[in-house]
């Protein structure tokens, strides 16, 4: 699933090859994947010019000129695709065939075509994911997002708005980091690379931290955060290159996906156990779990 580093590695990619074309036409393939009224798209999408893209948590939003904008949700298996009209292809999201495939393919729910030729294509095998158009006005108030915790690099991610999310939980810290309300966008990767960089087992809960733990989780969060985000920057460019697909963080991962592997501090293999109905890498000896006093 896609999680902030990956969705503002497509952002940032997008912005540059998006912000304002004007979009010729829309191909919804899929109606659920897109559900807004055929007359609203007519209105406010075909025409429109792209004037911004954001990014809040693991959502994208894309603002048009027409002072509407769609907000997109990647979700478990989503992608977006650019198709330039000079045959160069960008994008990101869930590593599928779909990246190298032609498209439209079976994944493709809804095509953008824009004036100059580019075609944009959502992706998304599974159909959890989603496009939601609506006023750009609203966008800020929508529950999603006022919901969501602060952005882990953002200057309101301090300790005491951290500590104050986390210190009084009585559920496994995995579980915590995994709420959105808690911090935007982390998700079942970056949390399991943020609690073993800061020598925390999954399973504490919030309340039982001490404070020297929330202060290197907290710090753990914002380096894990900054480095996948740096790393991720030049998937969005390689990623035919099949190396490339599965993220450049991927290669450097501590934990995530090196099941049995050693650890890159005690050497120990990385064990694979089920946190919050997640699979979830540790490694038993960095990663105590306290027992209870
Ligand atoms: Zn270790």
């Amino acid at each position: 699933m896609p999680e902030l580093p990956e969705v503002e590695t497509i952002r940032s990619g997008l912005e540059r090859e998006l912000t304002g074309q004007l979009i010729a036409s829309t191909e919804i393939l899929f109606a659920k994947s897109m559900p807004a009224l055929e007359q609203l798209i007519a209105d406010r999408v075909v025409g429109a010019k792209v004037s911004a893209l954001r990014r809040r948590g693991k959502v994208m939003i894309v603002d048009l000129d027409t002072h509407y904008s769609l907000m997109v949700h990647l979700k478990m298996t989503g992608q977006l695709i650019l198709q330039r009209a000079d045959g160069v292809r960008r994008g990101g999201g869930h590593p599928t065939k779909s990246m190298v495939r032609e498209l439209p393919d079976n994944s493709t729910r809804v095509v953008f075509n824009f004036r100059g030729g580019d075609r944009l294509f959502f992706n998304d095998q599974r159909k959890f994911g989603w496009i939601k158009l609506l006023p750009t006005a609203e966008v800020e108030q929508d529950s999603l997002l006022t919901r969501m915790g602060v952005e882990p690099l953002s200057t309101e991610f301090t300790f005491s708005n951290f500590t104050a999310k986390v210190a009084r939980r009585k559920s496994p810290i995995k579980a915590v980091l995994l709420d959105q309300s808690t911090v935007a966008g982390l998700g079942n990767i970056y949390v399991d690379e943020a609690l073993h960089l800061a020598r925390i087992h999954p399973l504490t809960h919030g309340i039982d931290l001490s404070p020297t733990e929330l202060r290197r989780l907290h710090q753990a969060i914002i380096t894990i955060i900054t480095r996948a985000i740096e790393l991720k920057g030049t998937t969005f460019r390689n990623f035919r290159n099949h190396k490339g697909e599965s993220g450049g963080y991927f290669e450097m991962a501590r934990v995530f996906g090196r099941t049995n592997q050693p650890c890159p501090e005690c050497s120990t293999p990385i064990d694979k156990l089920r946190v919050a109905g997640r699979g979830t890498h540790i490694c038993p000896q960095c990663q105590l779990l306290k027992t209870r006093t």
